[in-house]
């Protein structure tokens, strides 16, 4: 019965079996599992959503994932990194347009590695300075060292995606880069004083019970964002004549990361579906909408690179009348503050 595994994962008595019977629900059981992820969802944090601009400013990469667009050899891909007067300015608008945070994206950019990550210090205190919204930032993976500055330079968040737990697994998507620094820095953020985010990729191979332990381990990290994205075969790369992952797969792992840690912030990403994929997984439990990407900026998206960007549908103004639409209420960044100085708080 699924209502038995449902109970277990939310008292925090549960079984790796628990979780993976959660992740393979179909049908009555499955609409169970949605309904158990929302009431977890709403009694936290009600009908409030937070919203998060993506700036995506360097798509240069020094590493070669399979299963990215941007990996090094991909040939295919106009790489651009954008000025930083262009990123501070799109800063400035992205408050404007009501976002809580503007997530700063870039691949493992080697110009914005050098002179010890200079550049890239640089660019988040410039943000810092120019707007008051939260900041993620996503620069791949970082030197231990590195977290006090980025922290004292103005980053409220670091972002990492492990996308497994699964270390053979790892070594296909991830190449010869290091599981455990990926993993771990989300601890060293955690002791800078920063917020953490973690993720995996659903549908790159993993059985049921891989993806259970991926989220089980990803929960046990602390991180105090976690994201689960289906897997979109991207041209010009090893992997796409892959399958993609399944939504429904991403749905339900988004529905279990709601009942496994209640209290964290579980993303609805525009990436993977744009804009119609939205409905269905604030209906599994998210709480956060990220890819948010205005259609002036000249600015990619990841797994969706182009999708939903030009006609504005993956803009704030669009996103924030949607969720009113659904019946959801964006909260501001008052609001989005005072969560992110309570969560830093609790992790003291
Ligand atoms: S997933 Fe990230 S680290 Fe890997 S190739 Fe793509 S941009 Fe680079």
């Amino acid at each position: 019965m699924i209502t038995d595994a449902i109970g277990c994962v939310t008292s925090g008595v549960y079984c790796e079996g628990d979780v993976a019977e959660l992740l393979a629900a179909e049908g009555r059981d499955l609409e169970e599992l949605l309904s158990a992820a929302r009431e977890v969802r709403d009694r936290r944090f009600g009908n409030r959503v937070f919203t998060y601009g993506f700036a995506y400013f360097s798509t240069h990469c020094r590493n070669d994932c399979p299963f990215c667009y941007y990996r090094r050899s991909n040939t295919s891909v106009q790489r651009y990194r954008k000025d930083p007067e262009d990123v501070v300015a799109l800063a400035g608008s992205l408050e404007d347009s009501g976002v809580d945070l503007i997530d700063m994206t870039m691949g493992e950019d080697p110009v914005m590695r050098d002179d010890g990550f200079g550049r890239f210090l640089s660019l988040v205190s410039r943000v810092r300075d120019a707007v008051g919204i939260g900041i993620m930032a996503s620069p791949g993976t970082v030197p231990r060292e590195l977290m006090v500055p980025l922290r004292e330079a103005g980053a409220d968040w670091l972002a990492c995606y492990q996308e497994t737990y699964d270390r053979t697994l790892f070594g296909r998507v991830r190449g010869s880069q290091d599981f455990d620094i990926r993993r771990d820095q989300k601890t060293w953020a955690h002791a800078a004083g920063l917020l953490a985010e973690d993720g995996i990729m659903v549908g790159i191979g993993e059985s049921t019970e891989g993806r259970a332990r991926s989220i089980v381990d990803m929960g046990l990290t602390g991180c105090d964002q976690m994201r689960a994205m289906a897997f979109v075969p991207q041209t010009g790369t090893p992997m796409f004549a892959c399958d993609p992952g399944r939504e429904v797969d991403e749905i339900r792992a988004i529905a279990v990361m709601r009942l496994l840690c209640p209290d964290r912030l579980i993303p609805a990403s525009l990436d993977v579906d744009g804009i119609a994929g939205l409905p269905c997984r604030l209906n599994a439990g998210a709480n956060v909408v990220t890819s948010i990407v205005p259609s002036e900026g000249d600015l990619a998206g990841v797994a969706q690179h182009e999708l939903d960007i030009a006609n504005g549908n993956r803009s704030a103004e669009h996103v924030m009348s949607v969720l009113g639409d659904l019946g959801f209420e964006p909260a501001n960044a008052g609001e989005y503050r005072r969560w992110m100085d309570s969560r830093r708080e609790a992790l003291r």
